[in-house]
């Protein structure tokens, strides 16, 4: 090997066309750093390297690297995609916003997350056997936390009682009636009261224990992504059409 060549493995979160054959793919390694790298000739009928550049691949690179950030892809061999394994269109969708979700994050800083990729290679793994609305909403309170934002699901965000009945996004978690300013605040029923304080808490491991309706885990990733939208400035694209559908 030369010595700007180098060796990473990852999962594939982008590819974005250039030129007639060409594409950059960004890819999230195993140690939670991103790497954009430039991909000569994926498009022509010959390139051996096509199938591990697609998005929901994990796969073995080997580049050159550039100081300045875009690396060239010499060669990709997969080890694994993701994609053939998701069982259903809505576990599809979910899933390409666990990658958008990455991409955006990990684009805005320059930090390297290694629980990020786990999280991530966590979910994908288990998006089969899980609700895909419970786990985005799971998956954001997680993105949230690497990012140092955390819920306030204790007590009261403003005066710490115990007494909570409403979620206030602009107070970052449960608020009780007395320090309720305006009557903006939607009332929930106590499931999603409970349901949020559980999403906050819990681990990857244990979602699959709850037992809500499916109706309250669309609830619960609507009021998520307000938080996450809110606190972030980030948006996923469709998500909009995901809770109407
Ligand atoms: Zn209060």
């Amino acid at each position: 090997m030369s010595k700007n060549e180098q060796r990473v493995k990852g999962i594939v979160l982008k590819q974005i066309d250039y030129k007639d054959n060409d594409v950059i793919i960004n890819v999230l390694s195993q140690n939670g750093k991103l790497y954009s790298m430039y991909a000569r000739g994926i498009k022509k009928i010959t390139s051996k390297n096509a199938n591990a550049v697609l998005v929901f691949s994990y796969s073995d690179f080997e580049y050159f690297h550039n100081q300045k950030g875009l690396h060239t892809l010499k060669t990709a061999k997969t080890i694994k995609n993701y994609f053939n394994s998701f069982k259903d269109y809505n576990k599809i969708i979910v899933a390409f916003m666990l990658l958008d979700v990455v991409n955006d994050v990990m684009t805005m800083t320059i930090n390297e997350s290694i629980n990020i990729y786990k999280l991530l290679s966590l979910s994908l793994e288990n998006i089969n056997t899980l609700d895909e609305n419970l786990l985005l909403a799971f998956f954001l309170v997680s993105i949230m936390k690497d990012q140092g934002i955390t819920l306030i699901v204790d007590s009261c965000a403003v005066c710490d009682s115990e007494k909570v009945n409403y979620i206030s996004i602009e107070n970052g978690g449960f608020i009780c009636h007395n320090c309720l300013e305006n009557n903006n605040e939607s009332i929930y029923d106590l499931e999603i009261l409970k349901l949020f304080r559980i999403i906050n808490k819990i681990s990857l491991d244990d979602l699959s224990s709850l037992d809500f309706s499916k109706n309250n885990y669309k609830q619960i990733l609507e009021i998520i992504y307000s938080f996450y939208n809110n606190y972030t400035g980030l948006r996923i694209r469709n998500f909009e059409k995901l809770i109407m559908a």
